[in-house]
C-alpha cells in the first residue's frame, strides 16, 4: 500500500486531454512539468492509501462523481500561464 495524491494523477489526465487541443502551447517535459505543478498549487490535494491496480479505477470514478469545473479552470490557467512564460526559453538561451 501507498500514498496517492488522486489529484495528481486528475491533474495529468486533464493535461492529456487539453494540450493537444491547444496548438499554441508547447508540450516538452519542462513546460509540462510547470503546468502540472502551477495547477496543483491551486487545487487541494486527494490522497489515498490504495494499491495501483486501484488507482485508475478511483480516478475514473472521482472525476465522474465530482463536478470538475475547478479542476479544468486551474490546468487551463497554468497552460496560460506556461504559454506566456515558457521556461524552456531561459533555459536556452541562458540568461
Ligand atoms: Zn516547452
Amino acid at each position: 500500500m501507498a500514498l496517492f495524491n488522486l489529484m495528481e494523477k486528475i491533474v495529468d489526465l486533464k493535461l492529456e486531454k487539453y494540450l493537444p487541443e491547444d496548438k499554441g502551447c508547447c508540450p516538452c517535459e519542462q513546460c509540462r512539468s510547470d503546468m502540472k505543478c502551477l495547477a496543483l498549487n491551486k487545487l487541494p490535494a486527494k490522497y489515498v492509501n490504495t494499491e495501483k491496480g486501484e488507482l485508475f479505477s478511483r480516478v475514473d470514478q472521482l472525476m465522474v462523481r465530482q463536478s470538475s469545473v475547478d479542476v479544468d479552470f486551474a490546468v487551463m490557467q497554468a497552460i496560460e500561464f506556461v504559454k506566456s512564460k515558457p521556461r524552456h526559453d531561459l533555459a536556452k538561451k541562458g540568461g
